[in-house]
């Protein structure tokens, strides 16, 4: 097994870890990141970015992702294309041993995991993922061209996916347990003046049917939420987007976490082990955006400076 000593290490590259690694390389600390599995996180897998600042028009998810990658490579990050499968923080420095069999050791950790999409939790959905249910608009709409297709959800993400499906699909349907979106207003405009989009209320999913030969599904079971009353719904794709749950089972073990998964920090980016910060969506459940993961990240390398700095 190789080893690579560093005196900070940052597990993800997202808007937090690259926004750590460009300040922590400025510092002189020689940072190495390692990207995980989605390397530039989850605007990867979205189109339109509205909301970032500096860009006076939207500019695409992955293009900004590949700009913060190379703007944190340019200052000396040495960034690696691997994936943390297991660690000890229980030991100076810290251990963390690497999908492609890499041992790293550390003397401190930015934690910059981010968060995952949340499924409905079906059977049925597990059986037809893939196969007509997917969690990722951006990469499957062009499947369902002139097909009809429904998203579960009512938050930014249900509504964004809406939205682009509507250049692919005849029809979307948004089915939402309650009779408010989440979304932002402005992206709630969008929607309701869309003419593609029709919403279910008050009304959750309670079976995806499905057909075997060829594996696709045909339909939704559907349930209100405030009677008993159900009915089925004819689709030919399903777009599940009800939130996301932190990437955090890497670090039970060792730090505290809320009852949703989320790590506890204190001072913003402080966790319970000493040179170990957390930066972004892995903590942050209140807002969750891109600019303030980056903004975490920023501070996550601040006090790993200051914590390398009165350490040695
Ligand atoms: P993430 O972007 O989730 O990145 C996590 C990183 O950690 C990834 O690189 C991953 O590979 C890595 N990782 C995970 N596990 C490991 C491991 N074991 N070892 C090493 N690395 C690991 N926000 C906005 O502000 N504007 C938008 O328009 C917007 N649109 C969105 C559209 C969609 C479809 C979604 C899903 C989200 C959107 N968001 C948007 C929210 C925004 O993407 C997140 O708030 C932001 O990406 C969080 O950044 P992060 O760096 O904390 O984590
Ligand atoms: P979210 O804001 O947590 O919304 C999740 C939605 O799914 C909610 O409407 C919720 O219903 C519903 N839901 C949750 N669990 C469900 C279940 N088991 N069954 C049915 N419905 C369920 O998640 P998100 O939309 O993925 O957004 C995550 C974060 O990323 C947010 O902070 C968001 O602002 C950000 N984001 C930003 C943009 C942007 O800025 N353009 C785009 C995408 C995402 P309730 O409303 O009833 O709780």
């Amino acid at each position: 097994m190789n080893n690579n000593h560093t005196k900070l290490l940052i597990l993800g590259s997202g808007p937090a870890g690259c926004t750590a690694a460009t300040y922590a390389a400025r510092s002189n600390l020689n940072p190495i990141l390692v990207h995980g599995n989605q390397p530039g996180g989850q605007l990867t897998i979205t189109t339109d970015v509205e909301n970032y600042p500096g860009f006076a028009n939207a500019v695409q998810g992955p293009w900004l992702m590949e700009q913060m990658i190379d703007q944190a490579r340019n200052v000396g990050c040495n960034i690696i294309n691997d994936n943390i499968r297991e660690i000890n923080l229980n030991v100076s420095p810290f251990i963390f041993k690497s999908d492609k069999e890499i041992k790293y050791t550390a003397e401190s950790l930015i934690i910059s995991t981010g968060a995952s999409a949340k499924w409905l939790g079906l059977e049925s959905e597990e059986k037809y993922r893939g196969f007509g249910v997917s969690a990722c608009a951006t990469c499957d709409a062009f499947f369902f061209k002139e097909k009809i297709v429904a998203v579960v959800g009512g938050g930014n993400t249900a509504v964004e996916e809406a939205l682009f499906l509507t250049k692919f699909a005849k029809k979307v349907f948004i089915i939402h347990r309650r009779d408010k979106l989440r979304a932002e207003k402005i992206l709630q405009k969008r929607a309701f003046e869309n003419e593609k989009i029709k919403f279910f209320w008050n009304s959750s999913i309670a079976e995806i049917i499905g057909a075997d030969n060829p594996k696709k599904i045909i339909g939704l079971k559907i349930k209100s939420t405030i009677d008993d009353h159900f009915s089925e719904l004819e689709i030919d794709g399903l777009f599940v987007a009800i939130g996301h749950k932190p990437n955090t089972k890497l670090f039970e073990n060792f730090l505290d976490l809320d009852n949703e998964g989320y790590i506890i920090t204190k001072k913003q980016v402080f966790t319970n082990i000493k040179g170990v910060f957390a930066a972004g969506d892995v903590h942050d459940k209140a807002y969750r955006q891109a600019v303030t993961a980056a903004g975490y990240g920023c501070m996550a390398a601040i006090e790993a400076e200051q914590y390398l700095e009165l350490k040695i």
